[in-house]
């Protein structure tokens, strides 16, 4: 079968309607991904049997008259941080380059209660600290609009996967932006929850006070049908909430009446001239579509970079100590124990995760813990606290997902301080803990451009609403 643009509904009703089986439909996605993994690299490992299998089961059961679900049968790719049962969880580091999975994480649980056809794991940043897909120990991903290009990251597989049609939609993480980023750099809605929405268990930890699973998809009802499977409280993630909800629910809502913030700290000198005027020009669709938009301001808005690259390497620090040879993936030969952390951690990082490492233990030591970990936890505190305030007179606020369209494979690759300053809209819904979506407005010479909407804690269903009110008066 030829494949489409498809969505996880029309999936579903051609299931349903048997204008194509699950076998045919995952094998078109499993041939388009050998055409392309070549060129494009965003899987690391496909898992054809696996898909083949539980399409077969699909199939079985629209066969006996089942009813299916709603993601039933549906072809997708799961981050490679992301423990699927049986499969290789690489996270993109040669530490762990020959583990496989013992246990399903969380969000894999569900989604395969649901049905799901999961096609394999996709390309990272090493352990998913980067911004261009260009850390991964298996080689850069490549944008599908533009192969030069990087894809965003650190979910750079994901992302370069549903923009390619190599599956209907992916997961991926989300410390400072690796879901929203690379989905305004591939033209996609990326969707990072509310910190606790969706369970961490079964994700390799980044920062643990930061990460969030979330969904990268071609509509914004496709999110909201993702997040309706993932979300949910978890006995195994004590920081997972008990909150129930429907993500679908305010999606046909038009947009009147509603009051966007649009903070002045965001439009930054530096921006990139044609990213800032399509955010201006989306904006003001926004306002032409009944919503009311005001100037805001969020001034420790400037702390927010800092503040995130000093608490994320610190939890970074501590979380990886869990690499040591022993407990998980490859060891060094080496006479005694000492020297044997040493030369697998040596061997088995790469130099991005041993920066974030040396730089974490150093904010952490005595003597500096005061001065750099301390006052960053203050300042989280200062950065929650202005978002706060502002959703007093706002519903939502706006801002660009990123200072610039998708650069060059190598062009910031090897400069750490500008490629971590790609962040700096992204990173205050971690600080926060606030969910933030990113969906595509427009372009630049064929590479798309994304707007950010920030909302209140457990406001996903309106950051929702407006991507899709967009997407279908667009
Ligand atoms: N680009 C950011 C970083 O390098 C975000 C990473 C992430 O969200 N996992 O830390």
């Amino acid at each position: 079968m030829e494949l489409q643009n498809f969505t996880i509904k029309q999936v579903h009703e051609g299931l349903k309607n048997k204008e194509f089986t699950c076998i045919e439909l995952t094998s078109a996605y499993l041939k388009q991904i050998k055409k392309r993994n070549n060129s494009i690299n965003a899987f690391i490992l496909i898992d054809e049997d696996g898909a083949l299998t539980q399409a077969k089961k699909v199939d079985d059961k629209i066969a006996a008259g089942g009813k299916l679900n709603l993601l039933e049968g549906v072809p997708c790719a799961i981050k490679d941080n992301i423990l699927v049962e049986g499969l290789v969880a690489t996270g993109g580091s040669k530490i762990l380059e020959d583990y496989t999975a013992i246990y399903d994480a969380a969000v894999i649980s569900r989604l395969k209660a649901e049905g799901v056809v999961i096609l394999g794991k996709t390309n990272m940043d090493e352990f998913a600290m980067g911004g261009s897909g260009e850390t991964s120990k298996f080689g850069p991903t490549k944008n599908p609009h533009n192969i030069k290009m990087v894809p965003g990251g650190s979910s750079s597989g994901s992302a370069a996967a549903v923009a390619d049609n190599q599956c209907v939609f992916a997961l991926g993480s989300d410390t400072g932006g690796s879901i929203r980023q690379p989905a305004s750099f591939c033209g996609l809605i990326g969707l990072k929850p509310t910190y606790g929405r969706v369970s961490r268990y079964g994700v390799m930890a980044m920062a643990s006070s930061f990460d969030q699973i979330g969904p990268l998809t071609k509509s914004a009802e496709d999110s909201a049908l993702v997040m309706n499977v993932i979300a949910g409280e978890d006995k195994h993630d004590f920081t997972s909430i008990n909150k129930k909800d429907n993500f679908s629910k305010d999606i046909e809502k038009p947009l009147k009446g509603l009051v966007f913030g649009l903070p002045k700290e965001f439009f930054i000198k530096g921006m990139d001239k044609d990213v800032e005027r399509t955010i201006l020009e989306a904006i003001n669709k926004l306002r032409d579509m009944g919503a009311d938009v005001k100037e805001i301001s969020l001034p420790h808005t400037k702390y927010a970079l800092s503040t995130y690259y000093i608490l994320m390497p610190a939890e970074v620090s501590s979380n990886l100590a869990r690499y040591d040879g022993v407990r998980y993936g490859s060891r060094a030969n080496a006479g005694n124990l000492d020297e044997m952390y040493i030369k697998t951690r040596s061997i088995g990082f790469g130099d991005e995760v041993k920066r974030r490492i040396m730089l974490g233990t150093y904010v952490l030591s005595a003597g500096y813990a005061d001065d750099y970990y301390k006052r960053a936890q203050k300042l989280r505190t200062l950065i929650t606290n202005d978002f706060i305030a502002a959703f007093k007179d706002v519903d939502a606020i706006l801002t660009p997902t990123t200072p610039h369209s998708a650069f060059a494979i190598g062009e910031k690759f090897d400069d750490p301080l500008t490629m971590y300053l790609s962040d700096i809209f992204t990173v205050s819904a971690n600080v926060a803990g606030l969910p933030a979506l990113s969906f595509p407005v427009g372009d630049k010479d064929g590479l798309p451009i994304g707007l950010q909407v920030l909302g209140q804690h457990y406001q996903e269903s309106l950051l929702l609403r407006i991507a899709n009110q967009f997407e279908i008066s667009h």
